[in-house]
């Protein structure tokens, strides 16, 4: 049994992408890339600090923007439009969830398709539907990238995930159906999951429940990736697969901390880089 160490693919792609950074520098462009948070949801606030942090490892300047939790809808979206217009700015994250009186999909929209960072608007998911890879959403985008890291074969591979939100699941599934797995996505109303696990060469759960897949439900020799983040019962930070008893099962795990995690925060760097390129 492999365990898929993320922590280390990422700093590795951070890296290279720290070289890209200096190399622009060198004819004199700049990388910037605004990140807005409304309202003092905690775990929002610790993102938004990691994202800086991870920004300002390879050169990326950050441009935070905290406003308060009763920013209108029209007020969070004349800030993106001045934003799509600042050529400091090659990329604009909107930390989510946004408070409820703002309709978090009219302000992603808002966002110049150029500088969504994040790959969250309907014109870079429908490029993604569609094959035309506009920017990925990270986490899908980091799940291909560890996998293909570690030389996992995708293509033939019969792939199930677990969860269907536009953020992880529908993406991810995508990505995998471009890759050619076979691909089965499960959520919330699917009777029996354990029926579909036991069929998989490669989960991919991103659900949010601890110990959701148990060694039970894995067939001998799977892939896992695990995206779930949630606490155990002595409050530590864990994913939805009960690792101890599931990783002796399988040919490859990612950890909960240590896996896809830090890849998600490697790739919106690396979206925001491509996003300076391509305006180069
Ligand atoms: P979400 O709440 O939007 O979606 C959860 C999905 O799980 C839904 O589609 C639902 O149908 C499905 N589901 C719920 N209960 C189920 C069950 N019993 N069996 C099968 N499916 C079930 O969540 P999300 O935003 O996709 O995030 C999922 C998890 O991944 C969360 O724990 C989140 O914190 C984590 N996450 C991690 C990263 C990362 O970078 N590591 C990034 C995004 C999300």
């Amino acid at each position: 049994m492999n365990i898929i160490n993320g922590k280390e693919i990422a700093a590795e792609l951070r890296m290279q992408l720290k070289e890209k950074v200096e190399k622009l520098k060198e004819k004199n462009i700049h990388i910037g890339l605004a990140v807005i948070i409304v309202g003092d949801n905690p775990a929002s606030r610790i993102y938004v600090n990691n994202k800086k942090k991870a920004c300002a490892e390879v050169g990326i300047e950050s441009f935070e923007y905290a406003l308060p939790a009763e920013t209108t809808q029209e007020e969070l979206i004349n800030l993106i439009e001045k934003l799509n217009n600042d050529k400091k700015v090659n990329g604009i994250l909107v930390q989510l969830p946004v408070p409820k009186h703002i309709d978090d999909k009219a302000v992603i929209n808002a966002i110049s398709v150029k500088k969504d960072v994040d790959g969250f608007s309907h014109n870079n998911m429908g490029k993604l539907a569609t094959g035309d890879y506009g920017l990925l959403p990270c986490t899908p985008a980091g799940i291909i990238y560890m996998l293909k890291h570690e030389g996992i074969q995708i293509a033939g591979k019969h792939c199930v995930v677990i969860g269907r939100s536009n953020i992880v699941g529908k993406p991810v599934s995508l990505l995998m159906l471009d890759e050619n797995a076979t691909v089965t996505i499960c959520h919330s109303k699917t009777p029996n999951l354990k029926y579909h696990t036991l069929q998989a060469d490669i989960i991919i759960s991103a659900v949010g429940h601890a110990k959701l897949v148990t060694a039970d439900m894995v067939k001998k020799g799977a892939v896992i990736v695990d995206v779930g983040m949630n606490k155990d019962e002595n409050g530590k930070l864990c994913g939805d697969v009960d690792f101890e008893n599931v990783a002796p099962k399988c040919s490859y795990i990612t950890p909960v901390p240590g896996g896809v995690g830090p890849m998600t925060i490697a790739m919106l760097l690396n979206n925001t880089v491509k996003t300076c390129e391509q305006e180069n």
